[in-house]
């Protein structure tokens, strides 16, 4: 079973949680009990283990300390990170959904990884 993890708005942490798939609705928040948590996309973290891109955003200081103060430029860069460097786009949603359908839409996901490549951030990902 895959772990999805999730966003909670209300306390600002995030909840991992095994789920038979996307569509199952969210768990509680544990902090403050709240239903209303976000999916964070991790699914394609494909390259690097779960648990590496997780210990490589939680290493970095400035990144975790700029989620605590709610800052958005934070979360963006969360999100980056968790979804393997791309953007949590309705596009990749639904290539999300068709991995966890057992579909592998490379072509799809390739023309992502140049389109995000040409935009150029500067930052390098190690790897
Ligand atoms: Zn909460």
């Amino acid at each position: 079973m895959p772990i999805y993890e999730y966003w909670c708005d209300s306390c600002r942490r995030i909840t991992s949680s095994y789920r038979q798939n996307s569509a199952v609705t969210p768990p509680l928040c544990p902090g403050c009990g709240s239903s209303d948590l976000k999916r964070i996309f991790s699914t394609f973290s494909v390259q690097k283990t779960y648990r590496d891109v997780y210990e490589d955003i939680l290493s970095d200081r400035d990144l975790t300390q700029g989620m605590m103060r709610d800052d958005p430029r934070a979360l963006a860069e969360w999100n980056k990170r968790m979804s393997g460097g791309e953007k949590s786009t309705p596009d990749y949603e639904e290539i999300t959904e068709r991995m966890e359908r057992g579909e592998w839409p490379v072509t799809q996901m390739d023309k992502k990884r140049k389109e995000f490549s040409s935009q150029g951030e500067g930052k390098s990902e190690s790897d």
